[in-house]
């Protein structure tokens, strides 16, 4: 008999058939008529039911079947007397792959915390909330490699170790084989990175942009989709120290069309987790729903999950500069009342709870913001012709704030190497980013879209340690 995932054989298997369903052990409930055990293989969010009669398993069997323990069960496909599903296992013949001593096994079948399943990040893909996030995280991955395929851009793999740390996107990591305790040191008694692997400083990666840059200024269109690094010592809901990345960047685009791909890209992939993860999303939006009534009423979402993924995909995000948002915080109520922790006012990085008040209360929908004071923004962003802002955009969402950063770049050699000299960037460390701008250059834009963040929304979650296998964060790297 071959075996088919539980996820397959609930959506084909005639009833009748003899099938082998195999496991891990969710529940086990003894009646006098029967043990029902449910089983469930991460295939998907539904257990199926197997059943065997009183008596029928040997009593050290029935003993070893307990939550957390794995089977492989062969037996009929029948039509289910009980309630809550269609179809069940009569077993025939059972096999213990694994027991779980239910003494020790840290899930037992009652609502765990998110907290408590993180300190256990090693077993919580068994549970229903972290399978379902997990098949919901693969499923957007996929549909973002089908929306850059579909639309003909190549996929590039930017480098994870680099030398250049002149992005100044965040701190980084060091990547070093030199003596921890005595490293080699130069003249100046600092520590002599010549003699080490690369013969130079390295770093882990903070952005595949550079490099982006040149693969889109010969391929025309392409995306990176890799991990990224950040030794933000940040303990934020919405920080990671090692983060997914996707970064588009295509030539003869301007800051118009970035936004147009931006919004058009963000939109198919949230419809396709709609499309394809019905019954994870169902699962999580009912969890959210729970959630929401143990909150006070004033502080409950008025959107469930499914409502706020088909708002997003079915309004228009609102599009304004800076400069307009600014006006807008300004005169907002919690600015005059003095509400917001940071002042707002024209020049200032915008923070997280002016970003949620543009997107939250003033708007109600995702917002596109651009033309930022190029003081807060990169060094490689076009300069508007005013000499105050560069063509950046930032994608503000709904709980979230930032999802993505992006902009236009500057493609004139003098401007740009006027500006790198501005903000103390040598331009001969870049040598071969400024080639592109030497030989054959254009306009072209691009934006980063921090893969975590995404899931996080389409899921619902409120911590990103929650929605990423195992998360690296300040003091925190065990499994
Ligand atoms: P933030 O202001 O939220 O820290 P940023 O402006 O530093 O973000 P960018 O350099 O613009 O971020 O990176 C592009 C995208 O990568 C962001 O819009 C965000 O979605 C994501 N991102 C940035 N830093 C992190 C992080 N530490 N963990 C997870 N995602 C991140
Ligand atoms: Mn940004």
């Amino acid at each position: 008999m071959s075996y088919q995932s539980i996820q397959q054989l609930l959506k084909t298997a005639p009833v009748g058939t003899t099938v082998t369903v195999k496991g891990w052990v969710r529940t086990k409930r003894e009646s006098k008529n029967a043990v029902f055990i449910a089983l469930n293989d991460g295939s998907t969010i539904h257990t199926i039911q197997v059943v065997a009669q009183p008596g029928q398993l040997p009593e050290e069997t029935l003993k070893l079947i307990t939550t957390g323990s794995c089977l492989a069960v062969t037996g009929q496909l029948v039509e289910s007397q009980g309630a809550g599903q269609a179809v069940e296992v009569k077993i025939e013949d059972v096999t213990v792959y694994g027991t779980a001593d239910p003494e020790k096994y840290p899930l037992q079948p009652k609502r765990h915390s998110l907290e408590f399943l993180r300190e256990i990040a090693h077993l919580r893909p068994r549970t229903n909330t972290f399978s379902a996030v997990l098949r919901i995280r693969h499923a957007l991955a996929f549909a973002i490699h089908k929306y850059f395929n579909d639309n003909g851009f190549y996929y590039l793999n930017t480098p994870i170790i680099t030398a250049s740390d002149a992005e100044g996107a965040g701190e980084m990591f060091r990547v070093t084989t030199l003596d921890a305790i005595k490293p080699p040191l130069n003249e100046e008694g600092k520590v002599d990175f010549s003699q080490d692997f690369f013969g130079r400083e390295t770093n882990l990666t903070v952005s595949g942009q550079l490099e982006g840059e040149l693969g889109a200024m010969a391929l025309g269109k392409i995306y990176t989709f890799g991990p990224t690094f950040r030794a933000e010592n940040s303990n934020t809901t919405r920080h990671l120290a090692e983060f997914w990345m996707i970064e588009p960047e295509m030539a003869f685009h301007e800051l118009e069309d970035n936004m147009n791909l931006a919004e058009d890209f963000v939109k198919t992939v949230i419809r396709y987790a709609i499309q394809h993860c019905a019954d994870d999303l169902a699962f999580l939006d009912n969890r959210l729903k729970e959630e929401e009534k143990t909150k006070k009423k004033e502080e409950q979402s008025e959107f469930g999950l499914l409502e706020k993924l088909q708002f997003v995909i079915s309004n228009e995000f609102v599009r304004l500069t800076y400069t307009e948002a600014i006006d807008i915080l300004v005169n907002s109520k919690p600015a005059k009342k003095g509400q917001f922790q940071y002042e707002v006012k024209w020049g200032v990085d915008l923070q997280s709870e002016h970003e949620r008040y543009l997107v939250e209360k003033h708007f109600k929908k995702p917002v596109i913001l651009t033309n930022y004071p190029r003081e807060i923004k990169a060094f490689y962003m076009k300069q508007d012709p005013d000499g105050k802002t560069v063509r950046a955009m930032d994608v503000l969402f709904p709980g979230i704030g930032e999802i993505i950063g992006g902009s236009q770049r500057e493609d004139d050699l003098d401007k740009l190497t006027a500006r790198m000299h501005e903000v103390g960037i040598e331009p001969e460390a870049l040598w071969w980013y400024l080639d592109t701008r030497r030989f054959g250059s254009a306009p072209h834009a691009g934006f980063g879209l921090g893969f975590e963040r995404l899931v996080l929304f389409v899921t619902g979650m409120g911590n990103i340690r929650d929605v990423i296998p195992f998360p690296r964060a300040p003091k925190s790297a065990e499994f």
